[in-house]
């Protein structure tokens, strides 16, 4: 059974940048019947907050990515735990004693001589006695997994065949100088106690797999598959990092963004697929399928997700948008008609509501000339009103005083909703009523 997770620490909000890699995963996990799990990496105490755990949860809510299974890394210390003991018993941990600044100044000149800036495992040549004097001085080890130096290999779903040679990368450190474990460990600790059989993450991760892929095996373990994503640019081929805030799932929710325009867009960003507005997610898993994902940088376009979110709106079902509208403050007395009217003009859930008070709530008339809109009033029929109103209506008018067109309709436009653009009269003539549209006619604010 297919099993994928998605891990964000709750380290920040979502952004549009790893909220795409949850889409992505939950799409796979759909599209092939398997398990989601929500996975939060809290392991960094001192930057992980309770309040970024439960943003991360109502995002991942309001998108629709319901998971099958949920874990927190600092609930399972005893597993990570375990696993430290089994790796030194291997002999695949060993103590260092180096501080940050020493590392530093030797990255350093190895980078100055044109050197690889690999750790040098000096801390495997220490003696029992020079590990002895280093704890006299009060250092406390922090603990290196000790890569083998052959060939890694992998054949990515998305990048195809990767190679790294042991030789070339750093042994990572796995335990912290206070004893607490690192993500290089837990990560893979979790993956094989929770059997994820694919792991979906960015292309910033492709070297820790290199270094993973052999915990996996150190650790006994089945190396499952791997899938790295390009990351997102600006439309200019910049990194999104600077304007991550922005866009945030929460601020692009509180700016009237649908969940759906914003999963219709991460789902076919980098992909050969046109990116099309889907109504459901369960449309866009039926489309997913990881060989349409490019090697090429995705470009995520702001511009792009307003056009999305505006088709969206213009093609959603009335029973689809009741919901919606009432949660901008729309009457409960909007029905299909009203959908149906406004619908074309909406880029946001939210202006829907503009429209409604235009319908029902005083507004303030524009009337140019007060003479045509006395005998327009005198006009009005009387009701009940349907769509077949603002037709015969305007015949009535247009027959008594002689005007057509634009010299016609725009002064009943305007004097009916105070404004020159908005939805066909027809249908909103009826929702104004006979007796506000009569009172605007007069001039009143109705
Ligand atoms: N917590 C890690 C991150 O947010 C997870 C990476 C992974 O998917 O393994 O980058």
């Amino acid at each position: 059974m297919i099993a994928v997770r998605f891990a964000p620490s709750p380290t920040g909000r979502l952004h549009v940048g790893n909220v795409r890699l949850a889409l992505v995963n939950w799409l796979f996990a759909r599209r092939h019947g398997g398990s989601f799990l929500l996975r939060l990496d809290d392991t960094d105490l001192e930057r992980s907050r309770e309040e970024y755990a439960d943003g991360i949860v109502e995002d991942m809510r309001w998108l629709g990515l319901e998971w099958d299974r949920f874990a927190r890394e600092s609930d399972r210390m005893e597993r990570y735990g375990d696993a430290v003991a089994r790796l030194k018993a291997a002999g695949r941990l060993y103590p260092c004693y180096e501080t940050a600044e020493e590392l530093s100044l030797r990255r350093k000149s190895l980078v100055s001589r044109g050197l690889p800036p690999v750790y040098d495992r000096a801390a495997l040549r220490l003696d029992e006695a020079g590990r002895r004097r280093l704890e006299a001085e009060g250092r406390r080890p922090h603990w290196r997994f000790l890569l083998e130096h052959g060939e890694i290999a992998w054949d990515d779903l998305v990048r195809g065949p990767q190679r790294f040679s042991g030789g070339d990368l750093s042994d990572p450190v796995l335990v912290r100088e206070d004893g607490r474990p690192l993500y290089t460990l837990t990560s893979v600790v979790d993956d094989a106690d929770l059997a994820i059989t694919h792991v979906i993450r960015g292309e910033d991760h492709v070297a820790n797999t290199a270094v993973q892929i052999q915990l996996w095996q150190a650790l006994g373990v089945p190396v499952p598959g791997f899938a790295h994503l390009p990351l997102l640019a600006d439309a200019s081929g910049q990194g999104l990092s600077k304007r991550l805030g922005s866009l945030s799932v929460a601020s692009l929710r509180e700016d009237g963004i649908e969940p759906m325009a914003l999963a219709s867009l991460l789902a076919k960003l980098g992909t050969s697929d046109p990116v099309e507005p889907r109504a459901s997610l369960d449309a866009l898993a039926a489309e997913f399928d990881l060989s349409k994902v490019s090697r090429a940088t995705a470009k995520f376009d702001p511009a792009e997700l307003e056009r999305l979110n505006a088709r969206l709106i213009h093609a959603m079902s009335f029973e689809d948008a009741a919901p919606r509208l009432a949660a901008v403050g729309v009457g409960a007395g909007a029905d299909a008609a009203f959908w149906e009217a406004v619908r074309p003009n909406l880029s946001r859930m939210s202006d829907a509501l503009d429209w409604w008070q235009v319908a029902r709530a005083p507004i303030r008339p524009v009337i140019e000339d007060a003479g045509f809109a006395a005998e327009a009033a005198r006009l009005l029929p009387p009701e009940p009103w349907s769509e077949e109103t603002w037709g015969a209506w305007t015949a009535a008018v247009k027959e008594a005083t002689g005007r057509k067109g634009k010299a016609l309709f725009l002064p009943l436009r305007l004097a009916l909703t105070g404004r020159e653009h908005g939805p066909e009269l027809r249908n909103l003539l009826p929702l104004v009523g006979r007796e506000r549209a009569a009172a605007r006619l007069a001039g009143e604010t109705a």
